[in-house]
């Protein structure tokens, strides 16, 4: 059943939501060539702490970490370890706390240093399909119409989007109702509603759709090996439409992007 937050559970939310982009940004300071996805962990975790939250991912089905880190090939759930980044990788980031009792769920995929056009491209697209996802987020509408349209956009430029993995219900616990797959048919699966929470994050492949899951448990790759690019927001239906709770802004600071790609989802200016 998908839980509807009161307006008082959505501003907490938000909180949760900045603490995660928050820490992305802390995180984009020090992706660079060298650095070790052990070390960017580390950051992570010391600064989610200094906001009174918890690491949301550190134990949550036993994984070992406070970020999930997966370079090139990797779709998600890549383990951090003692491998330096090296120029012309990408890196998929994705970040978890808990704070007031709500989760906060975020993820985006950085360069490291110079990157190779067709990657460049895939990133860009991948982003732009979350915003294409998340208009589709509003009163009216259901699960099928937020899935086609990331499907339709990444499939269009030729990429494949990953099926076994999906966006989520958010809240108290980290997977709610409802399941929000990054492909779909219009018109499908369940409704919208007032004051719901999801999590929205497209997983695209520059080849193939299909994955293999690793030994570990927890790694998950392209099965022909090229990159894949994961890009995730937390948004909530607020007045029938789509409010953004969590920003790249922190992220783009560090980096030094202007964009304007997050206005026109944001009812509460912050
Ligand atoms: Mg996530
Ligand atoms: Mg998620």
């Amino acid at each position: 059943m998908i839980i509807a937050k009161t307006a008082e559970e959505i501003e907490l939310m938000r909180e949760s939501a900045l603490v995660v982009s928050r820490t992305l940004g802390e995180v984009a300071k020090h992706v660079k060539p060298g650095v070790t996805t052990l070390e960017l962990d580390k950051i992570a975790e010391d600064y989610i702490r200094s906001q009174d939250a918890i690491p949301g991912f550190l134990g949550l089905y036993d994984f070992p970490n406070t970020l999930c880190m997966s370079p090139n090939s990797q779709v998600v759930h890549g383990i951090p370890n003692n491998t330096p980044l090296v120029e012309g990788d990408i890196i998929s980031i994705d970040c978890g706390a808990i704070k007031n009792g709500f989760y906060g769920d975020h993820a985006y995929t950085f360069e490291v240093g110079e990157i190779d056009p067709e990657t460049k491209k895939l990133l860009e697209v991948t982003k732009q399909s979350l915003y294409k996802g998340i208009k589709e987020l509003k009163v009216g509408n259901r699960v099928g119409d937020v899935g086609y349209a990331i499907q339709k956009y990444c499939e269009d430029h030729g990429y494949g989007v990953v099926r076994e993995l999906v966006g989520h219900g958010l809240g108290r616990v980290m997977h709610e109702d409802p399941e929000m797959p990054n492909y779909g048919k219009r018109g499908r699966g369940k409704k919208f509603i007032e004051g719901m929470v999801v999590a929205i994050e497209p997983m695209v492949n520059l080849g193939t759709k299909n994955i293999k899951q690793h030994n570990d448990g927890w790694t998950i790759t392209t099965r022909d090996n090229k990159p894949s690019a994961h890009f995730e927001h937390d948004v909530a239906i607020v007045n029938g439409k789509p409010e953004l709770l969590s920003t790249f802004k922190y992220v783009y600071e560090a980096l030094g992007i202007t964009s304007t790609e997050e206005d026109e989802f944001r009812q509460v200016k912050n």
